[in-house]
């Protein structure tokens, strides 16, 4: 594809804090964003040049979008992927592509496109019914962890079953939603690695990070992480051969379970710019958001390397009201979402704190 000219119109599905940052990415670089989303007051519309409030199943108003932008990308997992297909239908280019995001919105699709490109899951089982559920805690034992298979997020979703007798009240709390019974990874640590493939089929990949989680909710983010090579090689491994099989343009992240002896197993995938890569903001010269811009974009893919270690803090909730200490931390950059209500877990903002020269 040839390099979309500046000036050039970036459609953006989803009005979240990752529209946002992915709309000020492109607008450094001189192109106009069209954001669209359900909300007039998002923190991806109060900084784009053209927001269009609607529905993702609004046909007409998809229509105005595919006339409105040169390109269309999305910063949210669950636009219905029949609205990609619809926009591709009226001769939209749209990256990533839509088999992309139907296969990471479904677990089961996942994981098993996960195997099929040889990469490691933890063992799982599709559950529709009670006795689905049943059979695979006869095959699997316990502990396991019951997860609807679509629309989880932050631990949401998803409830351990540690013995037996608890088979019933798990599946009825998922309220008949589809679901996965996924065995216990027995993980030393969470890492996740970001990467990006252009149109061209280059592959650019961050260093990894290494991630703690807080009731569910990504708390930090260290990066690069001290890892060795061979984990560092498997880790770039998997995200080229997940890119390559889904034909990807675009940032993706993935998250990874570290076990003994430098073993990884894919979590979960995101088609997106992800949490875990906010680091990258000071950590290197072209972030996450940039690269997904350039690759969207048909423009050469930027540097990957980390300049900085960078410790990313996600700032939930009531966190946020602490912004004027934060603001004056040495040696960090503070990051605001612009939302109003800081409601318990919601992410409000971040900030990069720079730890050492790489
Ligand atoms: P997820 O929504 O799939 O990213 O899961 C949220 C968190 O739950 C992960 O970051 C892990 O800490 C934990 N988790 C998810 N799946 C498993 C599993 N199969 N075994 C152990 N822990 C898990």
């Amino acid at each position: 594809m040839t390099p979309l000219p500046l000036g050039s119109k970036i459609g953006i599905l989803g009005d979240g804090q990752l529209g946002r940052m992915l709309s000020q990415a492109a607008s450094r670089l001189g192109f106009k964003v069209v954001v669209y989303g359900p909300d007039a007051e998002s923190p991806a519309a109060s900084v784009s040049a053209v927001s269009k409030v609607a529905r993702y199943t609004d046909e007409a108003a998809l229509d105005r979008f595919a006339a409105a932008s040169d390109v269309i990308t999305f910063e949210f997992e669950n636009v219905p992927v029949s609205s990609l297909e619809y926009l591709v239908s009226k001769g939209a280019k749209v990256a990533p592509n839509a088999r992309a995001l139907g296969i990471t919105q479904d677990r089961v699709l996942e994981k098993t496109f996960a195997r099929s490109v040889g990469i490691s899951t933890v063992d799982f089982y599709e559950v529709n019914t009670l006795d689905d559920l049943e059979k695979a805690i006869a095959i699997n034992g316990v502990p396991a962890l019951l997860k609807t298979r679509r629309e989880g997020y932050d631990g949401k979703g998803q409830v351990w079953i540690r013995h037996a007798d608890e088979v019933r009240a798990a599946f009825e709390s998922l309220n008949g939603a589809k679901a996965i019974l996924e065995a216990k990874a027995d993980f030393l640590r969470e890492v996740s690695v970001i990467a990006a493939r252009g149109f061209n089929g280059e592959v650019r990949t961050y260093p990894v990070g290494e991630n703690h989680h807080v009731k569910g909710i990504l708390s930090t983010t260290l990066a690069p992480a001290t890892i060795s090579e061979t984990l560092k090689k498997r880790a770039e491994d998997i995200a080229r051969k997940v890119l390559e099989g889904l034909d990807y343009v675009g940032v993706l992240g993935v998250e990874l379970f570290v076990l003994d002896g430098d073993e990884l197993v894919l979590n979960e995938i995101a088609p997106r710019v992800h949490n875990t890569g906010h680091w990258t903001q000071d950590g290197c010269l072209c972030d996450q958001f940039e690269q997904h811009i350039r690759a969207v974009a048909g423009w050469p893919l930027g540097d990957t390397t980390a300049r900085f270690q960078v410790e990313m803090t996600n700032l939930l909730g009531p966190d946020i009201l602490a912004w004027e200490t934060l603001s004056q931390e040495p040696n960090s950059r503070l990051y605001v979402y612009g939302k109003d209500d800081p409601r318990e877990g919601r992410k409000m903002g971040h900030i990069n704190r720079l730890k050492r020269a790489v």
